[in-house]
Order: structure tokens, then C-alpha cells, then sequence
């Protein structure tokens, strides 16, 4: 396994499928229109997967797939068996906004899919409708059930909380996920790519997060771990667990071993990085495979990016990326980068 110039190893692939989604939310695509990428720089699952074996030989093994929405990729489980099939790959997981899941789900399991993520913000319909411009809650509700069935145990809700916006339904949430069988995660809003609209004033704190909880249900426990998953969490006094992702506040880039593949093969070392490594062209432009894991280990190896720490250090700071830099190249936009 190779460690980058902090001593972090490459564990953890996300690997974007789409950049395409079927919803507008406000802190991710608040635009009515992007620059997508062309279908025809999108990488086939044969490019993916042989992408995929260069990344397990230098110590990938846990791989969530993402997009966009990744279930808008079409025959998504035939590149799924594809992934499970490899001896390397321990941890086969996806993130999704649920609203195509309850027609998916079955074929996903069967094609190797081991763990879900599906994001959810709010639960009402109202809200729903003025975050994501989008009437899909109902499905997004057969999809938690579906979840329910399919994945018990290994099911998670991830919410961005906004304040001012839904910080008032963190308690509805984690006794939706308990009906569910799900483990509610809440995420510090962030001001990355996407997320113009991002202020100070619209992050609620981890701190704030446990004390809101803590008023509503008793002391909030946190549980001692050691790894490198990026939420810290917690118990209630009635034993339910739930998460924070403390990337605003609290970033945890000193154990970060993940990395993003883009849909058409820019590989990115961290979420804020400004440029990431073009394996497409390399895969296409005939390089071999040694060639490009020599490429893959050399920029791990050099890796030092701790792009939320060092957002964190401006103190007064702005959203990451000027609306007009994101509609000019869709590599700096979070739906392309896999969130
Ligand atoms: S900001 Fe970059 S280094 Fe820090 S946790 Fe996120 S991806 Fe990792």
C-alpha cells in the first residue's frame, strides 16, 4: 500500500459514474443549467473497471460509487458485478438521492452492492419541493423502504444541514432513520464548488448539532473509533447511533484517504483540489498500464492536499469556486466530482 507525503495511505475510491442528476438542490446545483460533460469523454465500464484494477494494486479497497445521481447510468449493476467480481475490492458502497432506487435496488444487491447511502435533507414535502425543485419525495420514501428491506444494518442517511433551512427537523430525521432501520448522518454544510449560495451564516456546527440533539433527547455520547471514516459518532441515551461530518469545522484531512474519479476519468486527490489527473486521456491515448499506475502512485506519493484544513485557516471566507469560473469547466463543480 503506498502513503502520500502526509503518511496517508490510498484506501478509499469514489468513483463518479454521472455527472448528470435528476435534482436541483440548493447547495449543489442551484443552477437551472450546467456544462456537462460530453457523453462521448464519459469512460465505458471496461475503461472503469481496468481503471479500477491500477487502483487496487496500489492499495485501494473500498470503492463507493456516486455521480450526480448514479442510478441515471444506465445498466448501473452490469458495471457493479464488474467492481464486486475484483479479489482487492473489501467495501462496495453508493450514494444516491433514492428517488430511482426502489426499481433498482434488487439487481444492485445481487450485482455486489454491500452498503447505501441514500442523502436526504428534509422530510417535508413543502421543503423538499424548494430544495431539490423536485415533487420526488413520495419515491424518495420507497426507496428508504426498499433500503430497509434490502440493506439492514448497512444503510445510512446522510443529511446536509443548512441552518436556517432544515436545522430544525434534525430530531424528525434520526426517528425517520430509526423507522427505516438507518443510521442518520448529518453533514456541516460546505462551501464547495457548487454551493455559491454557501455563508458562515448557514453552517450550523458539530457543537451546535450535539446540542440541539442533546436538549431534545438527553446526553449525546460520543463513541470512541479509530478510523478513517469521515463521520464522528454518537449515542442517545436510548442507544440509537447517528454521525456528524464535521468537514467545515472540524475537518479530518489528517486521516483522509480518499480520492475522486471523475465520469470521464479526471482523478482528483482532494474534494478542493484545482486540478486533477487526466486518466483518460492517458487510457486513450494508448499509455500502458504500468505507465499509468506509475502515474497513479506518483501523485499519491506527492500528495499533500488538506483542502478543508487550509479553507478553515482563511477564517472569512467565501464560496470556493466564482459561479462564473464553475460555468466555464464542469471539473470544479461537486456534482462532477462525486461529492
Ligand atoms: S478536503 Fe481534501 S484532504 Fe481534506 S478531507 Fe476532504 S478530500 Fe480529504
Amino acid at each position: 500500500m503506498i502513503s502520500d507525503a502526509l503518511d496517508r495511505p490510498l484506501r478509499n475510491l469514489r468513483l463518479s459514474v454521472t455527472d448528470r442528476c435528476n435534482l436541483r438542490c440548493e447547495y449543489c446545483m442551484p443552477e437551472d443549467d450546467y456544462q456537462w460533460l460530453p457523453r462521448e469523454d464519459l469512460l465505458h465500464f471496461e475503461e472503469i473497471s481496468s481503471l479500477v484494477d491500477l487502483f487496487v494494486a496500489e492499495g485501494v479497497d473500498r470503492i463507493r460509487l456516486t455521480g450526480g445521481e448514479p442510478l441515471l447510468r444506465r445498466d448501473l449493476p452490469k458495471l457493479m458485478a464488474m467492481v464486486a467480481a475484483k479479489p482487492g475490492v473489501n467495501d462496495l458502497a453508493m450514494t444516491t438521492n433514492g428517488i430511482l432506487l426502489a426499481d433498482q435496488i434488487d439487481a444492485l444487491a445481487a450485482a455486489g452492492l454491500r452498503r447505501i447511502t441514500v442523502s436526504l435533507d428534509t422530510l417535508r414535502a413543502d421543503r423538499f419541493k424548494a430544495l431539490t425543485r423536485s415533487d420526488e419525495l413520495p419515491r424518495v420514501h420507497e426507496g428508504m423502504q426498499a433500503a430497509k428491506r434490502v440493506f439492514p444494518g448497512r444503510f445510512k442517511i446522510d443529511t446536509v444541514v443548512i441552518k436556517g433551512v432544515n436545522d430544525d427537523e434534525l430530531a424528525d430525521l434520526i426517528e425517520y432513520g430509526k423507522s427505516v432501520g438507518a443510521e442518520v448522518r448529518f453533514i456541516e454544510y460546505m462551501d464547495v464548488g457548487g454551493a455559491t449560495k454557501w455563508s458562515w451564516d448557514h453552517v450550523l456546527s458539530r457543537a451546535e448539532i450535539v446540542a440541539l440533539l442533546s436538549k431534545r433527547y438527553g446526553a449525546v455520547t460520543p463513541i470512541v473509533e479509530h478510523s478513517s471514516a469521515p463521520a464522528d459518532r454518537y449515542r442517545l441515551p436510548d442507544g440509537t447511533v447517528f454521525g456528524i461530518i464535521s468537514s467545515t469545522t472540524q475537518p479530518f484531512c489528517s486521516r483522509c484517504d480518499r480520492s475522486r474519479l471523475t465520469a470521464d476519468g479526471m482523478w482528483y486527490l482532494c474534494l478542493y483540489a484545482a486540478t486533477g489527473l487526466d486518466l483518460r486521456a492517458a487510457l486513450r491515448g494508448g499509455v500502458n498500464s504500468d505507465q499509468i499506475a506509475a502515474m497513479i502512485r506518483g501523485a499519491w506519493m506527492a500528495r499533500d492536499d488538506r483542502g478543508a484544513e487550509q479553507r478553515l485557516a482563511l477564517g472569512e471566507r467565501r464560496a470556493f469556486v466564482p459561479i462564473k469560473a464553475l460555468k466555464k469547466d464542469p471539473h470544479l463543480e461537486m456534482h462532477t466530482r462525486g461529492g
